[in-house]
């Protein structure tokens, strides 16, 4: 017994060593993956309830030679640890705005919106934020209507005068907010006035539980209901089934992503959707 006591402590040793060395391997590429260009970004169509085309969804992917594919869940925290977090962020909304001005200028079909854009706590709190997303807009010549920044909860409750000041100030240039992976954080509607909100996301994890758990179709009824009162839209992520779009219609949330209807594609196939008035 002791001495597959010590094997097992030095396997978890040898666990515990390779882990740091992994993350010690992906932090060093992390460093140079912008200038290696090493990353892109994949699109995810947003539907209406008859199916349109709404908007998409960017989502920033990371390929190395060493490393391979890497999740984002794995190398953004890492990012936002070692302070890179900042330069990948205003690499993915440049990005986006040059690909928007793009599609703006073949010509968008009506029912499109515009893209969510993913931005870190740790992005937003850049005292020169907000000028950064004028300088983008400046440059790209982009309509800043298109542009849906997507924060999360936890962002709202601290800092709350700072945050909501940034907020108006690029409201004013038409930029619209999102709340990712709503009811997940602290699920208080009351704080959302004092903020420019026009889209509440909800999040995954209820979605998912949705055909089995009545909690979870609770939650999303009190989502969908409280957020009629206060005017904002709100759009159902992670659908995969169409029991589960059914479901959401009826409670009446009529906006959706999910592998239901598109997984994320490249800027091609994206490009393919705008143009064909395909319906999913
Ligand atoms: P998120 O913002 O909640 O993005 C939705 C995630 O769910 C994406 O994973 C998407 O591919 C995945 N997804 C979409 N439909 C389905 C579905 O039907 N089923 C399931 N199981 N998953 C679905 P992805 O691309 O791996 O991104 C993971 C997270 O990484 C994102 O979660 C977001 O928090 C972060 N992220 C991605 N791109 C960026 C970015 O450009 N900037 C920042 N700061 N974070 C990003
Ligand atoms: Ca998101
Ligand atoms: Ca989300
Ligand atoms: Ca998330």
């Amino acid at each position: 017994a002791k001495e597959s006591g010590r094997n097992a402590y030095r396997f978890y040793r040898q666990e515990m060593q390779q882990q740091i060395t992994e993350r010690a391997l992906l932090e060093k590429a992390l460093h140079s993956a912008i200038s290696k260009d090493e990353f892109y970004l994949v699109y995810q169509p947003q539907v209406s309830e008859y199916g349109q085309l709404i908007g998409f969804e960017a989502l920033i992917r990371w390929f190395n030679e060493e490393l391979g594919l890497v999740p984002p869940n794995r190398f953004i925290p890492v990012a936002e640890e070692v302070g890179l977090i900042d330069e990948i962020g205003n690499w993915v909304l440049e990005s986006v705005c040059h690909q928007l001005k793009e599609w703006q200028d073949l010509g968008l079909p009506p029912t499109f919106k515009g893209v969510g854009i993913n931005i870190s706590p740790y992005q937003f709190a850049k005292e020169c934020f907000v000028e950064t997303v004028y300088g983008v807009i400046e440059r790209t010549q982009v309509d800043p209507s298109l542009l849906d920044l997507e924060i999360t909860e936890g962002m709202l409750v601290e800092n709350i005068t700072s945050v909501a000041e940034k907020m108006w100030r690029l409201k004013e240039h038409n930029i619209r907010f999102s709340i990712d992976d709503f009811g997940t954080g602290y699920s208080s509607l009351r704080y959302l006035q004092h903020f420019p909100i026009t889209q509440l996301k909800i999040d995954q994890s209820f979605v998912r539980d949705l055909t089995s758990d009545p909690q979870s179709h609770v939650i999303i009824n009190t989502i969908v209901s409280m957020a009629a009162h206060m005017k904002l839209s709100v759009l159902a992520e992670g659908v995969e089934h169409q029991e589960e779009k059914e479901i959401l219609n009826n409670i009446g949330c009529l906006k959706y992503q999910g592998y239901y209807f598109a997984k994320p594609v490249n800027v091609g196939m994206a490009t393919h959707y705008l143009s064909s008035a395909i319906t999913f």
